[in-house]
């Protein structure tokens, strides 16, 4: 066989020639493996989404997917970035730590609660918004730990609902800044709800999760309806569903 003298997969391509080389490092970043590629477009896609409906204003906002799990690997949207104007290079990839091992730019602060909720409830994507909804009602119903959606037809849009009737808790925990140290407490408030599909955090938002984009996205459009129909409800002076577990 003839001496491989292309310096590049592009040039080995054209020259129909089989090459055995490490990419250059003057050429550029590696090509993204194709899951991770459309892992990233579904992330994309899911963001731009959830910004065109209020949800994920500004640079608010974050969603990630797994990649792989062993090493567990997570594509998750790059710190700043307005969701508006997302795009697959603002998607990194991290491990188990948060640590960044792919793309370009800084991993939200929120991440390790992307990495919680992984760990805690083998989840394959995870959404997180800023809507209206939930920042309101997060704070109304703080008190009480939590905000039940109950008696409404779209609960079953949720994994394994079957019935209106159908109670959904979602847990309140309190907003912070260091979510490195706050982890395990949110790990904590996942085991002592394991039938949550989603929870909020205080004054700031939603998060919710699923077997994979689509789950997580079908979770979050659900949710934010609820949470709509029951703000609006409430303002409307419908009594809806309470404050206890
Ligand atoms: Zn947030």
């Amino acid at each position: 066989m003839a001496q491989c003298t292309a310096r590049t997969p592009a040039d080995a391509h054209v020259a129909r020639r089989p090459c055995f080389f490490a990419w250059p490092l003057d050429n550029g970043p590696m090509p993204q493996a194709p899951a991770l590629a459309s892992i990233a477009a579904g992330l994309v896609d899911l963001g731009r989404r959830a910004h065109a409906r209020g949800w994920a204003l500004g640079t608010s906002g974050n969603f990630s997917a797994v990649v792989a799990e062993e090493p567990l690997r997570l594509a998750i949207t790059a710190s700043g970035i307005d969701k508006g104007q997302l795009g697959a290079d603002h998607i990194l990839e991290v491990d188990a730590r948060g640590s960044v091992v792919g793309g370009a730019g800084r991993p939200s602060a929120e991440t390790p609660i992307h990495l919680a909720i992984v760990r805690a409830r083998g989840a394959r994507a995870v959404a997180h918004t800023h809507s209206l909804w939930s920042t309101l009602l997060s704070e109304a119903h703080a008190g009480a730990g939590g905000l039940a959606l109950e008696g409404y037809e779209m609960l079953k849009g949720l994994r394994a609902v079957t019935t209106h009737a159908h109670r959904e808790w979602l847990p309140i925990v309190e907003n912070a800044q260091d979510w490195v140290g706050e982890a395990g407490q949110l790990e904590k408030v996942l085991a002592e709800n394991p039938a949550a599909h989603g929870f909020l955090i205080r004054r700031h938002g939603l998060y919710t999760w699923g077997r994979d984009l689509e789950e997580a996205g079908r979770h979050l459009e659900v949710l934010e309806f609820l949470l709509e129909a029951r703000g609006r409800g409430g303002a409307a002076g419908e009594s809806g569903a309470g404050g206890q577990p």
